[in-house]
């Protein structure tokens, strides 16, 4: 009857901007959207158009979590078809400043001349709510703290029954900050990383709001995470590049996300 896995699907995980063509066929080029099914519950980390391969049926509301409102991480929210299916409950945490309104925010993208209707002209059930930690949804217990990137970004960890995955993408590394993020990451199972640039490409980009693969094992290692899955590929990244990156790192604890892959934790 219950389904005790907590497991994760990468439903996207390029970064900045979608990609496509076969020197992405491995990687996949749809933005950030990452798949969590605890028990019978469905929470999405992210609507970047990788939302587009995510199922419509669900045996509870499906819950979406976004960690900030970056273009390639809401791309996907105006064509999911469950936002169109009639009585089909979803709900969209969507995180705000103080004095700021959740569905106005999205409505900035979501309305005339930049899309055809708002978000709200959507026949589902969709129901728009600001983010606030800690969230429970069902048994899963959300928390979240806002990490280094440009305008903000909620870096997320998520608990089911003893199991944790923490999210940290759209993040630069700071000195500063990297004893708090490793306390809030302590003893993940699973740590999603935004590694978008190599190390030199860091260093022309440094303050772009981006890290490295490096500087997230760094992190794993203060943490004590089982599990790196470098996240938010550069659109500039082929699969020549990622692979030869992941080969170069040669770690088994250390993966470069793919579109469709599953990890059970
Ligand atoms: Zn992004
Ligand atoms: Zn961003």
């Amino acid at each position: 009857m219950h389904d005790p896995e907590f497991q994760l699907t990468v439903l996207g995980s390029r970064g900045s901007m979608a990609v496509g063509g076969a020197q992405y066929a491995v990687f996949g080029g749809s933005t950030s959207c990452y798949w969590i099914r605890a028990g019978e519950e469905n929470i999405f980390l992210d609507a970047g158009n990788g939302l587009l391969h995510a199922p419509t049926d669900f045996p509870r509301t499906p819950v979406i979590l976004l960690s900030h409102l970056h273009l390639d991480h809401i791309l996907g929210l105006g064509m999911y078809p469950r936002f169109s299916a009639p009585g089909k409950e979803t709900l969209l945490y969507v995180p705000v400043r103080q004095g700021e309104n959740a569905r106005a925010l999205l409505d900035h993208l979501y309305s005339v001349p930049y899309w055809p209707l708002s978000l709200a002209d959507y026949t589902g059930d969709l129901r728009i709510l600001p983010l606030s930690f800690p969230l429970r949804v069902g048994e899963v217990q959300v928390d979240g703290i806002e990490g280094n990137h440009p305008g903000g970004c909620k870096a997320m960890r998520l608990r089911f029954r003893g199991k944790c995955m923490v999210y940290l993408s759209d993040y630069e590394h700071d000195a500063a900050q990297f004893p708090a993020m490793a306390d809030f990451a302590q003893g993940a199972d699973l740590l999603l990383y935004d590694g978008q640039f190599t190390p030199e490409a860091y260093a022309q980009k440094t303050g772009h709001g981006h890290s490295t693969a490096e500087a997230g094992i760094a992190l794993m290692e203060k943490c004590g995470a089982r599990r790196l899955l470098i996240v938010h590929h550069d659109p500039q990244s082929t699969d020549r590049i990622l692979r030869a990156r992941e080969s170069q790192i040669n770690r088994e604890d250390v993966t470069f996300a793919r579109e469709g892959m599953v990890i059970v934790l």
